[in-house]
């Protein structure tokens, strides 16, 4: 992943790039929903889905990428994984409206295929940025493709649930990889597992 520093130390004579000089989410997210840069995503999609949450969060979730509710409703996690996200959180103490939720692509992609690395690549300074804006305590990478497109070495079965840190632009950052909420969805025999492991998250905060 590029880091915030090579974007902003580009060639003076160039124009400034607008997703640098945005000052505020609202103004990043207008250029969210307008962004072109994937023809496929931006010809599928119903709408674009930057992101939820107040504006200074101590907690970002970031997910995969939208789904077939998210891409109509235009909010991420509102389906069934969605649902289940929310009860995590309430039952670790977390309110769903004090934290922001985001995803590595904000485009749905087709039949919900997994998203392509040009794809991560494109929509990776909006993540930055968003990042960079919100200045989180900490960020939840929720499920492999979250996890690896920080930590591209890392497999999420071993690095669920085990914080570490990361320069990300002029911050550095403490992520918590956990597995994806749909995981408990499709087998419910990993439930247990997952409230497991999402106690972590309330773990960290309380020594942050
Ligand atoms: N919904 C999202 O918004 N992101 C995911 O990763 C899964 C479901």
């Amino acid at each position: 992943m590029s880091d915030l520093t090579d974007l902003t130390q580009g060639d003076l004579f160039a124009p400034p790039d607008p997703i640098i000089t945005c000052r505020t989410l609202d103004e990043l997210h207008g250029l969210i929903r307008d962004c072109t840069k994937c023809e496929e995503l931006a010809e599928c999609r119903t709408q674009a889905v930057p992101g939820v949450g107040p504006a200074d969060a101590s907690v970002v979730f970031i997910g995969e990428a939208p789904g077939r509710w998210e891409d109509q409703k235009g909010e991420p996690f509102v389906g069934e994984a969605g649902a289940y996200l929310t009860e995590l959180l309430e039952k670790i103490g977390l309110d769903r409206s004090r934290v922001f939720i985001t995803n590595i692509v904000k485009c749905r992609p087709p039949d919900n295929r997994n998203p392509k690395t040009p794809e991560m690549e494109n929509c990776s300074p909006y993540l930055e940025r968003q990042l960079a804006l919100i200045k989180p305590d900490l960020v939840v990478l929720l499920g492999r493709v979250a996890l690896e497109r920080f930590f591209p070495k890392e497999k999420i079965t071993e690095a669920a649930a085990k914080p570490r840190r990361k320069w990300v632009g002029e911050r550095e950052i403490t992520f918590l990889p956990m597995l994806h909420p749909a995981f408990g969805i499709r087998r419910q025999d990993l439930k247990p597992e997952i409230e497991q492991q999402f106690w972590k998250i309330r773990e960290v905060l309380d020594e942050l």
